[in-house]
């Protein structure tokens, strides 16, 4: 079934690519892309919007970041025309991917991570592509942006990325329940982007100054799921709130052993800004308990990867 949206202005114009679904637990993009959907007809002057609001849904039928066949979406790209469905889901959004101008990837932090909003794309080997991709992430207005190590492969953004087609994606929220604020946010995010690439009138629209902005080339460095692990399995006691500033030796929160009443103190290495915050009270040994950014307030900061090469 063909679940795809499509909005031609009738003139010649960027098409640009609107995703949400790669992960199954992650509704604010779903809904606020089918908004859009309606939102945008017979507004488009300029170009095409393609909408795919729900790109696997056998994650989604599982209630799950992963299809039933275990897989995650974002790691099996460009998947397989003839594979297991998560596979063959990454097949066909690769394929729009690779037809489109412009893709953006809308997620949340499902129903594992609360995460701060912010607009995330790859340290693009081709300049004029990065460039194109900081001017989508401004476009936004996300309080974030943050451009991580372009390496890595089977992400929605490494099929654009070999195809050198700008792409960007956005992070905002998840936990359980629906977060309205949420949804009307990325509805908000996307009207940018179009109003920059001059498809949509940006009459009365404005675009928010980004507040923190790191580019890290570092290996992996867009990695959230190995960040701060559990030490021992147990329930997670935050005394952190994702947007807060976190100092060096403040406690980040425990983990309470209910059975032994034994507790696990835990305490922010480095300073910086808490963006990414288990949602989960019952964690395991080794689960990804948050995650503090080393920015600075209106200051761009970039991390070169180590190896003294430039970029
Ligand atoms: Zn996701």
């Amino acid at each position: 079934m063909n679940r795809t949206l499509h909005i031609e202005s009738g003139n010649s114009g960027p098409k640009v690519l609107l995703l949400a679904g790669v992960h199954g637990d992650e509704y604010e993009p779903i809904v606020a892309l089918m908004e859009l959907a309606e939102e945008l007809a017979g507004v488009i002057h300029r170009g095409s919007v393609l909408i795919d609001p729900l790109v696997n849904a056998g994650a989604y039928e599982a209630v799950s970041r992963f299809g039933a066949d275990g897989l995650d979406l974002a790691r099996v790209c460009a998947g397989s025309a003839d594979g297991s469905p998560t596979e063959q889901a990454a097949y066909r959004v690769s394929e729009r991917i690779k037809n489109a101008d412009v893709v953006i990837d809308l997620h949340t932090g499902g129903m594992a991570f609360d995460i701060y909003p912010l607009a995330g794309y790859m340290l693009h080997p081709n300049a004029s592509v990065l460039e194109q991709q900081r001017q989508l992430a401004l476009s936004t207005g996300m309080p974030l942006l943050w451009g991580t190590d372009h390496r890595p492969d089977g992400r929605t953004l490494s099929v654009a990325r070999d195809a050198d087609i700008p792409a960007i994606y956005l992070e905002y929220g998840g936990g359980s329940g629906f977060r309205k604020h949420v949804a009307e946010h990325y509805k908000e995010a996307v009207k940018r982007i179009l109003a920059q690439l001059n498809m949509l009138r940006s009459d009365g629209m404005n675009i928010p100054q980004w507040k923190y902005w790191l580019e890290d080339y570092r290996t992996d460095s867009g990695y959230l799921q190995s960040r701060m692990p559990a030490p021992v399995s147990g329930m997670f006691v935050p005394d952190v709130a994702v947007g807060d500033w976190a100092l060096a030796g403040q406690r980040f929160g425990c983990i309470i052993d209910p059975y032994t009443r034994s507790k696990h103190e835990l305490f922010v290495e480095e300073a910086g800004l808490v963006f990414l915050l288990q949602q989960r009270v019952s964690v395991q040994k080794g689960d990804a308990l948050g995650g503090i950014m080393n920015v600075t307030l209106n200051e761009k900061i970039s991390i070169d990867n180590g190896e003294g090469s430039n970029h």
